[in-house]
């Protein structure tokens, strides 16, 4: 195929089209990106000795990997480690509940404080598990041909499913279960889409089915960015240039088609085929400058929590973490109903803790911890200036060491934090918000950002802000979706 195609960004959903579009037979492909490195939020941080996961630290739906690789024509480069527990959560008042995928393991963690919890779970599971299966197919795994078309295909999808868009998860939690523990507990699953379980509609309790019963948590040995490294030693041997610190700035079009795009040197980079890694409702606003996605009008759509995000290297090996560990306090809805859309700093913040050094040891010296500290935050609509970050650090550092029984603040060796403003500036996340646009009923399918542009018939659009949606097993959905759409177009 003599088409050149240019990608704008070299997040999961860039990398994983290119190895499609490579595979499909396109031989002459570029990557421009703005940060230093490729992977997006998949990224990579380093210092003094200690290496960290920067965003993503496990997945859903392996098998989607397992796909791109073999519709790729490769044999599958990574080692999937599968997490069990799949996390461990911590409440303020000491109570701690490792969470199995085995239900009889699970009915004993909860064997104090909700009774019958195994026939409860199996009901509530059920539904779940028909949930997923009705919906993957029809509504998550396919192109859309405008909001026609994705009505259509929403008939097909069981009535019986319909009235749980309209009601909260929590709702549902609350019809099937009597302790706070487990309906706090199988809501974290909200969080991942970005947005709290009191407003996240029902039906997502089909991502409780994916952790539980489905496919379960996995991570990479060797650590998240093994996924980065190996598709982009891939993409290399395949022939496809990557260039860094090469922002995008300006899209030049015929009116009907892109001709070339800007970046931020002045260069000018022509091409057949563009496709944008990039947000796909921001780059609509600012690089396109379109009239439904004006700064104004993108402040008035849902967007995830944003990350404030803290990276330890600690001396010492602490006994009271595991792998993924939850800390939780005791004011949970008061919490999740406030604190998200407040210009100041939670006094007693929730937070999640990922050690990978536990199970990779290569990612700590010898007699060390790797720390990444993950606290969900305004974003900068609510909370605009983050100088006091530190603070923020203090508070969680503080309490982690207080839980977990170990003098942490005096043991720190290397310290890096990244609040909202940094996510924002070095990739370009909207306001900082760390998944993307949300996952309403108002913001999916159809009425999300198309993968194909409305006005220019050669640029797509592929990640977290298009079509399914965020998360890495979607974003690998995503780039299989948009090369579909090329590939018929071409
Ligand atoms: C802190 C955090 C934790 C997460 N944890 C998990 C998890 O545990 N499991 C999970 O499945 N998902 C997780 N996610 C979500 C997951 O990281 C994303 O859904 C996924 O990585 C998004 O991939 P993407 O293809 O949309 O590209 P992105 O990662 O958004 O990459 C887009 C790239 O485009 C570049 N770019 C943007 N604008 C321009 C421009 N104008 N010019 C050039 N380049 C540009 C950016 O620099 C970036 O590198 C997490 C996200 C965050 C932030």
């Amino acid at each position: 195929m003599s088409k050149k195609v240019l990608i704008t960004g070299s997040g999961l959903g860039a990398l994983a089209t290119a190895l499609r579009l490579t595979t499909k037979g396109y031989k002459d492909i570029t990557v421009l990106e703005k940060y230093h490195q490729p992977g997006g939020r998949l990224n990579q941080l380093k210092s003094d000795g200690f290496t960290f996961d920067m965003g993503p630290s496990f997945f859903s739906m392996s098998y989607e990997f397992k796909e791109l690789f073999e519709a790729c024509g490769m044999k599958d480069p990574l080692e999937y480690q599968k997490l069990d527990p799949l996390y461990t959560v911590n409440f303020s008042n000491g109570k701690r509940y490792n969470i199995f995928t085995d239900l009889d393991k699970l009915a004993a963690e909860f064997e104090a404080v909700e009774p019958h919890f195994k026939t409860k779970v199996e009901k509530y599971l059920d539904n779940a598990r028909a949930i997923f299966h009705d919906t993957e197919n029809i509504v998550i795994k396919q192109n859309f041909d405008g909001k026609l078309h994705y009505l259509l295909q929403l008939t097909r999808v069981p009535w019986k499913h319909a009235p749980r868009m309209f009601y909260s998860m929590w709702k549902d939690l609350e019809n099937s279960f009597e302790s706070n523990e487990v309906k706090v507990i199988f809501s974290l699953v909200a969080f991942f889409l970005g947005a709290t379980p009191f407003e996240t509609p029902a039906v997502y309790k089909l991502l409780n089915y994916t952790e539980l019963q489905h496919d379960g948590y996995w991570n990479v040995k060797g650590g998240m960015y093994r996924i980065v490294e190996e598709l982009v030693a891939e993409l290399h041997k395949r022939g496809v240039k990557f260039e860094y610190n090469t922002e995008v700035v300006e899209c030049i079009t015929d009116g009907k088609k892109v001709t070339a795009i800007r970046d931020n040197k002045g260069v000018e980079h022509k091409a057949d085929i563009f496709v944008v890694n990039a947000d796909a409702a921001s780059f609509r606003g600012k690089i396109l400058k379109r009239a439904r996605y004006t700064e104004e009008r993108l402040d008035a759509m849902d967007w995830t929590l944003a990350p404030f995000t803290i990276y330890l290297g600690v001396k010492g090996k602490i006994e009271g973490l595991n792998h993924h560990n939850y800390f939780l306090g005791d004011n949970f809805k008061e919490y999740a109903d406030d604190i998200f859309k407040l210009s100041v700093n939670p006094d007693k913040p929730y937070y999640y803790v990922n050690v990978s050094s536990k199970s990779n040891a290569d990612c700590a010296p010898e007699g060390c911890e790797n720390l990444f500290i993950l606290c969900p935050v305004p974003d900068l609509r609510y909370k605009k200036s983050w100088d006091d970050a530190e603070k923020l650090a203090e508070t969680i550092i503080d309490d982690l060491g207080k839980r977990v029984g170990y003098d942490i603040a005096n043991n720190i060796v290397t310290k890096i934090i990244l609040s909202p403003t940094e996510w924002q500036n070095s990739l370009n996340l909207y306001r900082g918000s760390g998944l993307g646009l949300a996952h309403g009923l108002n913001q999916i399918g159809g009425f999300r950002p198309a993968n194909k542009d409305e006005e220019l018939s050669n640029l797509y659009y592929v990640g977290a802000s298009t079509t399914p949606g965020t998360g890495l097993p979607i974003v690998v959905i995503s780039s299989r979706l948009v090369t579909e759409r090329i590939v018929e177009e071409a």
